[in-house]
């Protein structure tokens, strides 16, 4: 149908066995792998029944089997095939995240074996709130914290005391709320220890000091305290264990808890201005509220650690204590990564005057990266072997922020965004599961004795860990198979972001290049050199000085390049996303850069509408067909901008 594109990109391209290897990872942009899926599908659909059957195959059939004859069973029947066209009917107007042509939100195909274990796992419908209701899949589920936080570079050995727990939530939002949720149980108890005068403890001198011991120092004295606890007798130990319960921010809540400690103001949470919004949806959860968010400023949108060094240093000298710190491993809107190893050498620096605070990862977006910096064996991956496989990735920053994240306290990662799974599956890991005690709902580290110390064992009561109640047991069947077919590191899994970071250098070669041809016709600036897979583009009209313009006209491209519910899904070419830079987020000097080079005034505070493109289509440089869907996009933005603007020449 087409003829072959010229050329592909002259780049770093992927191996044959990674290209092999992906083409039965998904159903494909033409459904190619539909057999394979029917079978799985149908092959464990029968598996099923016949479990059903061997359950008590001596009870009979509670079902008639002439009741699929009777009127009434057909009449069902009729309707349920109805609404189920009818369903069926109007899903195809949904936005087709499958194909190369979409390149907007975070979303693609989904993975095969992900795709299969969560079909074949619902008939069953565990309920991972706990073993009783998921004797099977919330052991995966525990397996999968487990296999995120090797990934991460997180102790991962539940036999080691200090080994790290993760669990999956509805989202990157929920997982987020988790963090906070963690660090504040975390900070918070050892001022109930001091305020319930727990005897024989060695307690911080006041509360200041408590509220910023390490976070290996606070499980340290937890730890002493269950000991403690355990080795009084029993009415002791339900007198004491009541004690320190009434005075934690869990019972008296935020106003009761920091009326009763005066000196201890209430604490910041400090995130980068590119942070996702989720955050400030925790704070308000949290009860901490907005005020307390403070927005830490970027440079090209990653956080500047001389800043965040500035606030921390302000806070220390006001005592005002931080909760937890966000770094940002991939950012929604612009793909970037902050410096985490920065945000950790501030910490170290900001210890020394005192004040101390959780480090939290987000990285919902840019998660399973770091499968491209791990070996089978679970080590690191140097920067030149990394960089090996691409023209320009990993930065020197990208690869000291990624090699970094072991030392972090926790981390979100959404298995729905770069792991190719369904919707539900977001992923909160901590570095040290020991913590997770003073989330119980029951207060578990009361009855220490009672509660198991198996680590499995122990998180098989997993509700009341976790924010939610019931949830999926498929969700995290899809996650754990999904890992253990493609394990997390670059020669398994990492197949997966080294093709779509070769797409997004090669889209962003594209862009350089656009950005030639159309000299003279339309201004074009990648606004930051891609640090991962998701790459934007800004453009202006030649000879166009106001923002407020090239705005308007990247408001109709956006209208050619996003779904319309009213008209076929055929009538266009891509679909596309946008994002805005407001100037004062970006800095004086980055925002002249900008503004200067599409030749724009800079308008106060008018925030400047750009192209963001996710480049997480496995197929975007389809060597088999010998098509850049890249190029083509980029064609097809020529064309668009043509007509958009009236007198423009056509490319
Ligand atoms: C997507 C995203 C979130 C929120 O995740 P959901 O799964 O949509 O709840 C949080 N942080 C970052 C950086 C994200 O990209």
């Amino acid at each position: 149908m087409h003829a072959k594109d010229p050329m592909l990109p002259v780049q770093p391209s992927l191996a044959g066995n990674d290209r092999h290897t992906l083409a039965a990872c998904f159903l494909g942009p033409y459904g190619e792998n539909d057999t394979l899926l029917e079978r799985l599908v149908v092959e464990f659909l029968r598996d099923h029944v016949y479990w059903r059957r061997n359950f008590h195959p001596e009870d009979p059939p509670a079902i008639a089997t002439a009741a699929a004859q009777h009127p009434d069973y057909l009449a069902f029947e009729a309707r349920m095939r109805r609404e189920l066209h009818q369903l069926s009917a109007a899903l195809k107007r949904s936005v087709p995240f499958h194909s190369p042509r979409y390149i907007g939100h975070m979303a693609s195909d989904l993975l095969l074996p992900g795709l299969a274990a969560q079909m074949l796992t619902l008939p069953y419908n565990p309920n991972n709130v706990s073993e009783d209701a998921a004797p099977v899949t919330v052991d995966l589920e525990v397996q999968v914290g487990l296999q995120l936080a090797r990934m991460l570079g997180y102790p991962h050995d539940p036999a080691q005391a200090a080994c790290a727990f993760g669990h999956l939530t509805s989202g990157g939002t929920l997982a987020n709320y988790q963090a906070l949720r963690l660090a504040l149980s975390l900070k918070a108890f050892p001022l109930a220890l001091r305020a319930a005068q727990v005897p024989d403890l060695e307690l911080p001198a006041d509360d200041w000091s408590a509220f910023n011991l390490r976070a290996d120092e606070a499980i340290a004295l937890l730890e002493t305290w269950q000991r403690w606890l355990a080795a009084q007798g029993p009415a002791e130990r339900a007198r004491w264990s009541a004690a320190v319960e009434a005075q934690r921010v869990e019972q008296r809540g935020l106003a009761g808890f920091f009326a009763a400690h005066p000196d201890l103001r209430v604490p910041r949470v400090l995130a980068p201005v590119t942070a996702h919004y989720s955050w400030s949806k925790g704070v308000k959860l949290l009860g901490l509220g907005r005020d307390q968010l403070l927005a830490v400023p970027t440079r090209g949108m990653r956080l500047d650690v001389d800043a965040f060094d500035a606030i921390l240093e302000r806070c220390a000298r006001r005592r005002e204590p931080v909760l937890l710190a966000v770094a940002v491993l991939g950012s929604t809107e612009y793909g970037t990564v902050d410096p985490i190893d920065g945000v950790l050498a501030a910490r170290e620096r900001s210890r020394a005057r005192g004040l101390d605070f959780a480090v939290h990862v987000d990285a919902a977006w840019g998660g399973y990266l770091v499968t491209l910096f791990r070996n089978a064996d679970g080590s690191l991956r140097t920067r030149a072997q990394v960089a090996a496989e691409f023209a320009r990735f990993p930065t020197p920053a990208v690869h000291a922020a990624l090699v970094a994240l072991g030392d972090t306290d926790s981390a979100t990662i959404d298995p729905h965004k770069l792991g190719y799974l369904p919707y539900g599956t977001g992923a909160f890991v901590c570095r040290d599961h020991r913590a997770m005690a003073l989330l119980a709902e029951r207060a578990d580290y009361v009855f220490h004795t009672e509660t198991p110390t198996d680590y499995l064992a122990r998180y098989r009561g997993l509700g009341q860990f976790i924010p939610e109640g019931s949830k999926s047991g498929a969700a995290a069947a899809a996650v754990y198979v999904t890992h253990k077919v493609l394990p997390l590191h670059h020669a398994e899994f990492g197949r997966l972001p080294r093709a779509t970071v070769l797409a997004a250098e090669a889209f962003y070669a594209r862009a350089l290049r656009f950005a030639e041809e159309q000299a003279g016709r339309l201004h074009a600036l990648v606004p930051f050199a891609p640090d991962s897979n998701l790459v934007c583009l800004a453009l202006n009209p030649h000879g166009n000085r106001m923002p407020a313009r090239a705005n308007a006209f990247m408001r109709r491209l956006h209208d050619a390049l996003r779904a319309d519910p009213h008209q076929p899904l055929q009538t266009k070419e891509f679909f596309g996303s946008v994002t805005s830079l407001p100037p004062d987020l970006l800095g004086a000097d980055e925002a002249a850069r900008i503004f200067g080079t599409l030749g724009l005034d800079m308008a106060a505070g008018e925030p400047l509408i750009i192209l963001r493109h996710t480049l997480m289509n496995p197929y975007l440089l389809d060597r088999e067909n010998g098509i850049s869907y890249i190029d083509r996009y980029f064609d097809f933005l020529a064309r668009c901008s043509a007509t958009l603007i009236p007198g423009m020449p056509v490319a």
